[in-house]
C-alpha cells in the first residue's frame, strides 16, 4: 500500500486548507485542479538526526472533513527502541506511518523525530532519515544492482553486496541469469513477494536510517521464507528506531511497546506478555490468531508465496 496512497485522497487534505482560508467556493474549484503538495515552510531547516526518537503528541487527522481518523493519538519511541502498531482493519495504522514520512500533515498536534516538528523542517531530510519497508515493493524496471543502491545511489558495490547478504537474497541473486545486473520489474525477471520484500530491505539496510518504518505483508508467506525474512527484519531494525504495522502477532512478541489501534484511537498499550494478562483487545487478538494457526495447520499448510 505505501506506493498506492501518494496520489489517493489529497482532497480531503487541500479540502480543510482551502476551508481555511477561503470562504469563496469558486475559489476552491479553481484551485483542486492543481495537485497540492505538501510544501516547505520557507526557509526550513534540515532534520538533525540525534539518536532517532520519534514522537507523536496528541495528533488528530483526517483525509476528509467528514471523518476523523486519528483522534488524540500520543506515543514516544526511545532511539533504538520497536513500537508495534496492531488493531483491526482501518483503524488507523498505515496512516500513521504516512504522516510520520510526512504525505500529509496532522490537523491537530505535533509529530516530532529528535525532537523536531516534521512540519518545521525540510520534507526532503525527514525522508532521508526515514527507511521503508513497504508491504508490496514495486521494483523499477532496471537491474536488481539498481533496485538494491536505489538505497544509497553513491554505494560501492561491495556496500551493495553486503546489503543483499544481511537480507538474505545473496545467493538468490547469484542464481539469476545475469547475477546482479539481472533485469527485474514488470519488463523483467519477476520476483515473488518474498523476494521483492528482501529487496526493500537490502535497500533499507544499506541506505542505513535511523528510523524504519515497516509495513508487514498480510499475505501468507511459507514458513521457511517467513523466517528468513524475520531474520533480514531483525538486522534491518536492529539499534533502529522501529515502527512496525504488524498483521501477525507472533512477529511483535518482543517489541518494546505494542500499542492496540481501534477507529483511530489507541485502546490499549505495553508489552507482549503484559497485554496478554490484562485478558482485553490483544489478548482475544492474541487467541483468535492461535486459533487461527491451529486451523491452518489441521487443513496441513499455509500457502506460499514463493
Ligand atoms: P489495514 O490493517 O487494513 O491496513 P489500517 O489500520 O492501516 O488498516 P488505515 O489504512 O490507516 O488503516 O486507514 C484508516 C482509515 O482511513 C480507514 O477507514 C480508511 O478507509 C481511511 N483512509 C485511508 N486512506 C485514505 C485516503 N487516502 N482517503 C480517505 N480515507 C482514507
Amino acid at each position: 500500500i505505501m506506493q498506492l496512497y501518494v496520489p489517493l485522497n489529497w482532497f480531503g487534505t487541500y479540502y480543510r486548507a482551502i476551508q481555511k482560508n477561503f470562504v469563496d467556493m469558486e475559489n476552491m474549484f479553481d484551485l483542486l485542479t492543481v495537485r497540492p503538495e505538501i510544501v516547505d515552510a520557507p526557509g526550513a531547516p534540515s532534520l538533525v538526526i540525534r539518536e532517532g526518537s520519534v514522537e507523536f503528541r496528541n495528533v488528530n487527522f483526517s483525509y476528509n472533513a467528514d471523518r476523523e481518523i486519528l483522534k488524540n493519538v500520543s506515543f514516544y519511541v526511545p532511539p533504538g527502541k520497536t513500537l508495534a502498531l496492531v488493531g483491526p482493519s482501518g483503524g488507523g495504522k498505515s496512516t500513521i506511518i504516512r504522516l510520520l514520512f510526512r504525505f500529509y500533515d496532522v490537523s491537530n498536534g505535533e509529530i516530532l523525530i529528535d525532537g523536531q516538528n516534521v512540519r518545521a523542517v525540510k520534507q526532503m531530510s525527514v525522508r532521508k532519515a526515514i527507511g521503508v519497508v513497504p508491504q508490496d515493493t514495486v521494483l523499477f524496471n532496471n537491474s536488481i544492482k539498481f533496485n538494491i543502491q536505489y538505497g544509497k545511489v553513491s554505494a560501492p558495490e561491495a556496500d551493495i553486496v553486503s546489503a543483499a547478504q544481511n537480507a538474505d537474497i545473496h545467493e538468490r541473486i547469484l542464481s539469476f541469469p545475469d547475477a546482479y545486473n539481472t533485469q527485474v520489474g514488470e519488463r523483467g525477471l519477476k520476483l515473488s513477494g518474498g523476494e521483492k520484500q528482501r529487496v526493500a530491505i537490502a535497500r533499507t539496510i544499506l541506505k542505513s536510517p535511523a528510523v524504519v518504518l515497516l509495513d508487514e505483508a498480510t499475505s501468507a508467506l511459507d514458513t521457511q521464507t517467513e523466517r528468513n525474512i524475520q531474520a533480514a527484519l531483525a538486522k534491518v531494525c536492529a539499534n533502529r528506531t522501529t515502527i512496525i504495522v504488524a498483521h501477525r502477532l507472533s512477529t511483535i512478541i518482543h517489541a518494546d511497546e505494542i500499542a492496540v489501534l481501534k477507529d483511530g484511537e489507541i485502546v490499549e498499550r505495553g508489552r507482549h506478555e503484559e497485554l496478554i494478562t490484562q485478558g482485553g483487545e490483544y489478548a482475544q487478538m492474541w487467541e483468535q490468531q492461535l486459533r487461527n494457526d491451529a486451523a491452518g495447520e489441521r487443513r496441513g499448510s499455509v500457502g506460499s508465496n514463493e
